[in-house]
């Protein structure tokens, strides 16, 4: 049985009180948690839904009086109305923020239209400008960048999701996206990919235990084409949700060997853009063990060491130090 302190609960009282002041037998009420509830933080518990039965008990108020076919009425009401709350939670969780960086999002937005609607469609909300700007005008970001080149430049992710966690910025304008890479940008990916990797390599040469892979999300959250070059510890506070998990341990994370290969073949990069990549379970990324939420999938992580699934090994997908190899 969980039991929850006052103070985990306490957020979730305002969060019900606020969606609803009473319950009606059958009813089911749906409240997401605020991000900072303990209940959130701690156990990943990202909604609570109450629902309310018939009630059968003379000794309290609003009995049915054994009228068992409006009990059964009200029981089928009740699990219905709990399924179908349960069912919206994945319409409602459409704002697959990076909780870091304000207000960002994977590429679809509830609510405020004046944000990001899609890859495609170029309007792109003002928090998302960042790296755009950092792209062109990397003489005013000195202080932030690692490497500065005509074409594109190196920074760390402000909002690192492991120990290492790099970006490596196309510089192209119009370029600000997979959606939007093509075969004449070949050479490009190709030169994004080698300066990344020679940064890889510099981190295993100080610490050969780490493991890096090298890729783009799927629909970014941020303007401007960026690779991620990101250690596959995970160890980093702002690694906080499913989707901060899922963008780069599903099929939603291009590995940039493929998409170089496709771009090869086809002209053009395979988005992986369907939503159930961001909301899939929480799996281990080496031993695919599945976890009931953040805390306890990264206390697992901190201690797995089955070795890498093949798909991750083959194609230089992961990049070890070479005694791994
Ligand atoms: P993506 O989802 O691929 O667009 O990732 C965007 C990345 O940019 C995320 O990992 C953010 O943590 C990171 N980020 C957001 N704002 C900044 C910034 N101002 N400087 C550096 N990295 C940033």
């Amino acid at each position: 049985m969980l039991q929850f302190s006052l103070q985990q609960v306490l957020p979730l009282e305002t969060a019900t009180k606020e969606r609803a002041k009473s319950l009606l037998p059958g009813h089911a009420v749906v409240v997401p948690l605020p991000s900072d509830s303990p209940l959130y933080t701690r156990e990943g518990v990202s909604h609570v839904i109450h629902v309310l039965g018939p009630n059968m008990n003379p000794q309290r108020p609003n009995s049915l009086n054994n009228d068992y076919t409006k009990g059964c009425s009200i029981l089928r009401e009740t699990y219905t109305s709990l399924f179908t709350g349960f069912l919206s939670i994945g319409t409602h969780d459409e704002t697959v923020a990076d909780i870091s960086a304000p207000s960002s999002t994977y590429g679809k937005v509830t609510g405020d239209k004046s944000k990001l609607e899609g890859p495609t469609s170029k309007s792109w909300g003002s928090w998302a400008q960042a790296l755009y700007h950092i792209a062109m005008h990397p003489e005013k970001h000195k202080d932030k960048l690692l490497e500065v080149l005509d074409d594109f430049v190196v920074l760390n992710d402000l909002y690192p999701k492991a120990c290492k966690h790099l970006l490596v910025l196309a510089r192209h304008e119009g370029l600000d996206c997979l959606a939007d890479v093509h075969e004449e940008h070949l050479q490009l990916l190709m030169t994004m990919h080698a300066v990344g990797l020679k940064w890889a390599e510099k981190f295993l040469h100080e610490d050969s235990s780490m493991v890096f892979r090298l890729g783009y999300h799927s629909v970014p959250s941020m303007r401007q084409l960026h690779l991620h070059v990101i250690s596959q510890d995970f160890n980093s506070n702002h690694l906080k949700n499913k989707k901060h998990w899922n963008s780069f341990n599903t099929a939603f994370f291009r590995d940039s060997v493929d998409v170089i290969e496709e771009i090869k073949n086809h002209g053009k990069a395979t988005i992986k853009d369907e939503d159930c990549w961001l909301s899939m379970e929480l799996r281990c990324h080496r031993c695919r063990s599945a976890h009931p939420n953040i805390p306890r999938l990264k206390s697992h992580i901190s201690i797995c060491q089955a070795p890498f699934p093949d798909a991750l090994l083959e194609n230089g997908r992961l990049v070890l130090a070479p005694k791994h190899n």
